[in-house]
This record gives structure tokens, C-alpha cells and sequence, in this order.
């Protein structure tokens, strides 16, 4: 069983995540893209040595901004996928330029995925979905009826798909994908309210 809690992060008011395996105790967390005092009074909650990994949805800036401070407390590997790994180090790809006001290039990513990647935090597993069209490597994280979906997919909508590497034809395909997952999800969103699948199914206007 996972319960999980969201922090609300930085001006473009991002959502952070922190997932925790009750069994055990570990954590996840997923999108550090500012630091505040609610994220830090979480991760104190948490527990500082509780963490396995960092999960990130993308590489833009409001999603991925507090990641150096984030280490520095609870030193865990952070993950990212492939295609979109470069833009951490890119501040126009990663919007910190044009959106940001403060051109930056990030760290690093200590690990990066493709498709179908899996994490194991405690006895809960994270298996990646990769859903492009937001950005090239946007990724869902999919774990025990819930899912993450970063920019991806939002309450009666999706993401952006005019930044680089942005493709509205990738995010049909992949919102088609998600959609077209069996059973129902809650999903955390990486923006405002969370929603669920089966919602999503008969109030998205960006099927087809
Ligand atoms: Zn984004």
C-alpha cells in the first residue's frame, strides 16, 4: 500500500510528490521543481534516509528546479528518461531561459530509462510508461492503481505540446495509450487537480 502526498511547488505552482510503501516505510519522490517550506517540513516527515530514488516526468524547470537542494537532504539517485535527459543540461530545451527567467543547467540525472523501466521502493514497484508529445521523453509512473503523469495529462486535458520537442501527434498517441490502459487509475497530474481514467475516457477533448 502506498500513500501519497503532494506539495505544491514554485510560481508555476508544480506538483511534487512524496510516495510512500507503508509496509516499509521508503519513499519516492517524484518532481522536486522548487523548494519551499512544505516540501521541506515532507521530506523531514518522511524522514531524510527514507528515500530511494528521485522520479522525475520531464526535464522542464518547474518540474526539476529544486533537484541539487532536494539531493543534498536525502541523497537519493535521480531518474529521468533518456530523450529528455539532455535537457537538463540545455536551458532553452528545459524552459529555465524562456520561461524560468534564470538560465540554468541542472545535474545530471544519476539514471537514465526507457519504456518499461521498473523501481522498486520498498514492496511497491514504479514501472515507467513513456508518453511523449509534452516533451521527447515525458514519462508516466505507474504504480499500485495510481499513475503520475507529470505534464502528460491533466484534468479534461494535456500538456503543452509547442515546446522543443513537443509533438501534439506523439501526446494523441500517447493520451490513447494511457486511455487505453485496462482497468482505472487515479492520477496525480503534474499541474492542478488530480483526475482519474475513467474521467478522463469520457471527458477528454484531445481523444481521437
Ligand atoms: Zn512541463
Amino acid at each position: 500500500m502506498i500513500t501519497t502526498k503532494k506539495i505544491v511547488v514554485g510560481p508555476m505552482e508544480a506538483n511534487c510528490f512524496i510516495v510512500r510503501d507503508e509496509a516499509t516505510g521508503r519513499c519516492a519522490m517524484i518532481d522536486p521543481g522548487a523548494m519551499n517550506d512544505a516540501l521541506r517540513d515532507a521530506i523531514e516527515e518522511a524522514g531524510v534516509d527514507k528515500f530511494d530514488y528521485i522520479l522525475l516526468t520531464h526535464c522542464h524547470f518547474d518540474h526539476v528546479g529544486a533537484v541539487s537542494r532536494v539531493k543534498e537532504l536525502i541523497d537519493a539517485p535521480v531518474a529521468i528518461h533518456k530523450d529528455d535527459a539532455p535537457g537538463l543540461r540545455d536551458p532553452y530545451v528545459n524552459l529555465s531561459g524562456p520561461l524560468g527567467g534564470c538560465k540554468t543547467i541542472y545535474p545530471e540525472a544519476d539514471i537514465r530509462f526507457t519504456d518499461g523501466q521498473t523501481f522498486h521502493v520498498g514492496e511497491t514497484v514504479f514501472t515507467v510508461l513513456h508518453t511523449p508529445g509534452h516533451t521527447a521523453g515525458s514519462c508516466c509512473y505507474r504504480a499500485e492503481g495510481v499513475i503520475f503523469a507529470g505534464d502528460t495529462l491533466f484534468y479534461e486535458s494535456v500538456g503543452r505540446t509547442d515546446f522543443p520537442g513537443g509533438s501534439l501527434r506523439l501526446m494523441r498517441q500517447s493520451l490513447n495509450r494511457l486511455l487505453g490502459l485496462e482497468g482505472d487509475y487515479l492520477v496525480y497530474t503534474g499541474h492542478y487537480q488530480h483526475t482519474t481514467l475513467s474521467h478522463e475516457r469520457e471527458c477528454n477533448p484531445y481523444i481521437g
